[in-house]
């Protein structure tokens, strides 16, 4: 039994292709493939994470399938999502490279990272992936409002998820709005804006208010927005802490003042700053 209960309906959510996402991810961006990106997600996997987020960008995907091998947590118990780094050509063949460095034989999630080249541009290898077997479920990260559209517009096999910047700063509403009428899961990334947000003064009092921490503060805006959450860290105490997010509530009042931090205008946008 995890420090927060095994995962349960509450805890997870429904794709539009039917799969099951638990809505607490682990994020293992910007930790070295090695021993402390073993470690990370070791300790995630004990506490009861069961769900990683990688990319081939990252460069840890061996530290992952490790991990995971190492836990003696079931394969099937796990939702691995892996990323298509939009530089490389086919995004099929390097689901398959993937898959070679995590020791496993699918993934449950293969996203295209970011939409370099165009929204459709990778989407034939990716439905490709899919038909494989590399992936049950496929979808994109970093697309926004248009960008879906023109997905939409030419997809066989429809994205089921967009994982995109989201945290109270970044309140992107009118992408969210929109990705949900696609049917599209939202998953938040950099929900503690890698750290950034951690000491902002709202954030702060309303945790302390609640006895809570402003990482869980954080965190528990995501779930109650109905986002699959990702927040990364390698101490083993805050990995924990990261996971106490469903045995408490933030008041409405408490929603709405964390609302109104959004500097993005409610924006339709993915990126501020494409870095693509
Ligand atoms: P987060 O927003 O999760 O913040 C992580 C930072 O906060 C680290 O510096 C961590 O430090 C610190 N931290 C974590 N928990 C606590 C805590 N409880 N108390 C104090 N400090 C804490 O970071 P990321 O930007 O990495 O985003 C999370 C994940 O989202 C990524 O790992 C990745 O999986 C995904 N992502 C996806 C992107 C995309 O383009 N699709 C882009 C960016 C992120 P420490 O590790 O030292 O504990």
């Amino acid at each position: 039994m995890s420090q927060f209960g095994a995962p349960s309906e509450s805890h997870t959510m429904e794709l539009a292709d039917g799969s099951t996402i638990p809505l607490l991810g682990f994020g293992v961006w910007q930790i070295p493939n090695g021993p402390e990106c073993v470690q990370a997600v070791q300790a995630a996997l004990d506490v009861g994470y069961r769900h990683i987020d990688t990319a081939q960008a990252y460069g840890n995907e061996e530290s992952v399938g490790e991990a995971l091998r190492r836990s003696g947590v079931p394969r099937e118990e796990v939702f691995i999502t892996t990323k298509f780094l939009p530089s490389q050509e086919d995004a099929a063949r390097e689901a398959a490279h993937s898959l070679g460095r995590l020791g496993l034989d699918y993934v449950d999630l293969y996203l295209v990272h970011w939409p370099q080249g165009g929204a459709t541009r990778a989407w034939p290898g990716m439905e490709e992936a899919h038909r494989l077997g590399y992936a049950r479920s496929i979808g994109v990260s970093n697309f926004d409002v248009t960008e879906l559209e023109t997905l939409m517009g030419v997809a066989a096999l429809r994205p089921s998820v967009d994982q995109v910047q989201l945290s109270p700063f970044h309140y992107r509403r009118t992408l969210v709005n929109a990705a949900r009428e696609q049917d599209l899961v939202v998953e938040a990334y950099s929900p503690l804006g890698t750290g950034r947000h951690l000491s902002d003064e709202t954030v702060r009092r309303i945790a302390s208010q609640i006895g809570r921490t402003p990482a869980q503060v954080l965190l528990r805006w995501c779930i109650q927005h109905g986002f699959v959450v990702l927040p990364k860290s390698t101490h083993q105490d805050r990995i924990q802490e990261n996971a106490r997010i469903f045995d408490f509530n933030l008041s409405p009042a408490d929603m709405s003042e964390l609302d109104a931090l959004d500097q993005t205008g409610g924006t339709h946008r993915a990126q501020e700053r494409k870095w693509w």
